[in-house]
């Protein structure tokens, strides 16, 4: 339950608020409003100008409050980040979600982070300092290495080729397996599979894409849950691996 809702005006009257107990950064709301016997305190983001995508260079500047829905109709967002973001979340939902709000809260079946760990996404981090992680590493400690911090903005590269294949139970359920495949003009090539789990599984990072169908496999050896054995989603990550990279290289 919110007992208390500050809205600072910058960035250091944010840091200052949160540096204390029980304070969480309030995104769009969605999953904070959920019902919840804890008692804490929000310092609400919408004051801080952090709500602008901006293409500089042969990158893309996402402020942590920019919606889900704002990404998606971005000129600048690539067309398999888009599918994503629609399968993440239906329309109302995504109007209010923000971008760093979604990667806190998100788990292995978010189409979502399956594409930002695709193409490596980079979040900066701000309390005393700024500090820039790769998503694969702030996933896994996400809920302690935040306590006080706060999302300031995320980057991503926009010179990448990126495809995003999915299976699910209906076209616009979350998928019970997915795959993101980018690829740098050096070559560098990363293959990430979501479905199942806490997080989604970074498969292959290497300097070509040869071995993706076996690396997809590979990450899925004990993807077993309720909504599908590990046998089965090993199967389709290695078809939708292919199908990513011959949309690569067509
Ligand atoms: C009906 C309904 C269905 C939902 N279904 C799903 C679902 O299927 N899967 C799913 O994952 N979620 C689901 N959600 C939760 C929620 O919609 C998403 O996770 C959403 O994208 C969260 O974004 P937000 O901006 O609203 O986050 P908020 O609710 O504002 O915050 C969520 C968490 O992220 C933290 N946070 C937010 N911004 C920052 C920041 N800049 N820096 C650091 N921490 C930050 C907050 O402190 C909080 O811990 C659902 C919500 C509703 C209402």
């Amino acid at each position: 339950m919110i007992t208390e809702y500050h809205r600072p005006q910058t960035l250091e009257e944010a840091l200052k608020l949160l540096s204390a107990p029980n304070t969480r950064p309030l995104g769009g709301g969605t999953g904070l409003t959920h019902p919840s016997d804890e008692s804490f305190a929000v310092v609400d983001l919408q004051a801080l100008s952090l709500d602008r995508v901006h293409k500089f260079g042969k990158h893309l500047e996402i402020g942590a409050i920019v919606t889900l829905q704002s990404l998606l109709e971005s000129a600048h967002s690539p067309t398999a980040l888009k599918t994503a973001i629609e399968l993440e979340a239906p329309l109302n939902l995504r109007t209010m979600g923000t971008v760093a709000g979604a990667l806190v809260t998100c788990d292995g079946r978010s189409p979502f982070a399956v594409v930002m760990l695709a193409l490596d996404a980079q979040l900066t981090v701000d309390d005393e300092q700024s500090i820039v992680y790769g998503l694969g590493d702030l996933l896994p400690i996400r809920h302690e290495l935040l306590k006080g911090k706060l999302i300031t903005k995320i980057e991503i590269p926009l010179q990448t080729k990126l495809s995003f294949e999915t299976v699910a139970r209906s076209p616009a359920d979350k998928p019970i397996v997915c795959t993101a495949l980018a690829q740098w003009p050096s070559g560098r090539t990363r293959l990430v599979i979501g479905g199942w789990g806490k997080v989604p599984t970074l498969a292959m990072d290497g300097n070509e894409a040869s071995g993706v169908e076996a690396a997809a496999r590979n990450a899925a050896h004990d993807a077993a849950d309720q909504w599908a054995s590990a046998e089965y989603r090993s199967a389709v990550a290695a078809v939708l691996a292919k199908r990513c990279l011959a949309i690569i290289e067509s």
